[in-house]
């Protein structure tokens, strides 16, 4: 029970991204979001960000915080999304290994302290950010196949 808290314990949970309580992150000094894709900002089959999730990110970007993409699915599903929201992202990333988490948190110049991950799995998304030292939030993946029904 102490090893699944230590490595698979969201910092924070929430039903969506919309939820996540952004003045919170400010207050803990948290200054990028490293942001999953599948069933974090978007179903599974969605191509392209839904118009509530574009004015979230553009909510969050000028809150201050600095934002990047990080997936695990493949080159064309990752550039395809991402292509026109002017947000830096990467795909077959390898989560929970920490080599591009790593990559991500040096290219932004901020501390893993600073950092904090938003993704819907245990075992990719919270197991890499507890590994590697950052915040975590852990959204229900459930959220946007419910929401495009
Ligand atoms: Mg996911």
């Amino acid at each position: 029970m102490q090893l699944f808290s230590r490595y698979f314990k969201p910092t924070f949970t929430c039903k969506n991204i919309f939820d996540i309580d952004l003045s919170l992150l400010n207050q803990r000094k948290i200054r990028l979001l490293i942001l999953d894709i599948d069933k974090t900002l978007g179903a599974i089959k969605q191509k392209t960000p839904s118009e509530d999730v574009i004015e979230w990110l553009e909510h969050a970007k000028s809150k201050g915080f600095l934002l990047y993409i990080m997936s695990n699915n493949r080159q064309s599903r990752v550039k395809e999304f991402a292509e026109n929201l002017d947000i830096p992202f990467i795909y077959k990333a390898m989560k929970p290994l920490k080599l591009n988490f790593k990559r991500i948190i040096n290219n932004c110049g901020v501390t893993p302290e600073q950092t904090c991950m938003v993704g819907d799995k245990y075992f990719t998304d919270i197991l890499g950010a507890n590994r590697m030292g950052f915040c975590s939030v852990l959204v229900d993946g459930g959220y946007f196949n419910e929401y495009n029904k």
